[in-house]
């Protein structure tokens, strides 16, 4: 079975990852307006009747906007915790919705889903694991820091998809009020590029081979090719050279897919 994984949008105006094999599709946030969303799905092939699921990370517009919306017109269930689902409770009306508690584990259609915590300024954040026919995908966007528990939770994963907000220096020089650069540089603001490669160097470490996406870049504070110029420079400078890195761009949907990765695997040896 082949895992493949489509970034359809990725940061602060909107984030939807697609997550399918053969028979099955589900999403990841869906931040982006319906009327978007809709075409988006439909250029590459999905119909959004056939989702699965919506799995929500936490509640914050750019991860919810239209999911709500799109559940109540397709049927498609939302998939959150408890404080999740409450804090988007507004939007529930006449949408099928299911409780995945933080740390729980279930299967989805083809998916085996695993969540895990984040640390980040909403009602309870999530990561998650994604697994199909032996592959698996780790999302972890939205995190002021990173800790053991996240390492753990995104372990297990070929794909790894985390955030690399913003670069430290053209974070302080940007066009933010102070409050909010507080807010974005705090323990539960965004991940900066620095410590995102240090995360990807500490799963490196066991030497697996492993795709990273850096995702949620910064409009106003980071570019891909700062974003990945620093990743790759931390990794360098750990050791790490079994991780390939690619910035995300804000919306042109990107694709991997397991069969790629395998590919690409032998080009390392
Ligand atoms: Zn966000
Ligand atoms: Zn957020």
């Amino acid at each position: 079975m082949t895992l493949y994984v489509t970034s359809l949008a990725s940061g602060s105006s909107g984030n939807v990852l697609l997550v399918r094999t053969g028979d099955a599709a589900l999403l990841v946030d869906c931040g982006l307006p319906l009327r978007t969303i809709e075409p988006a799905l439909t250029r590459i092939g999905i119909h959004p009747a056939q989702l699965s699921a919506i799995l929500l990370t936490h509640e914050h517009g750019d991860h919810v906007l239209s999911a709500g919306a799109l559940a109540r017109r397709y049927g498609v269930p939302i998939i959150a915790n408890q404080p999740t689902l409450a804090a988007i409770e507004q939007d529930l009306a006449g949408v099928p919705f299911q409780e995945l508690a933080t740390g729980a584990a279930t299967m989805i259609a083809d998916f085996g889903v695993r969540s895990f915590p984040v640390p980040h300024d909403a009602a309870e954040p999530v990561g998650y694991t994604i697994s199909a026919g032996g592959w698996c995908v780790g999302i972890a966007t939205d995190l002021g820091h990173w800790n053991d528990t996240i390492v753990e939770g995104l372990t297990p994963a070929d794909l790894v998809v985390i955030e690399a907000n913003h670069d430290q220096e053209k974070l302080w020089r940007a066009p933010y009020v102070e409050v909010v650069k507080h807010r974005i540089y705090g323990p539960t603001g965004h991940l900066d590029n620095i410590a995102a490669g240090r995360l990807l160097a500490r799963l490196g470490a066991d030497g697996r081979r492993r795709s990273a996406w850096l995702a949620h870049l910064s409009r106003e504070a980071n570019t891909p090719q700062i974003a990945e110029q620093v990743v790759r420079g931390v990794l360098a400078l750990a050791g790490v050279r079994c991780i390939g890195i690619a910035a995300l761009p804000r919306r042109a949907p990107i694709h991997w897919s397991s069969d790629m990765h395998g590919e690409q695997l032998s080009l390392f040896d």
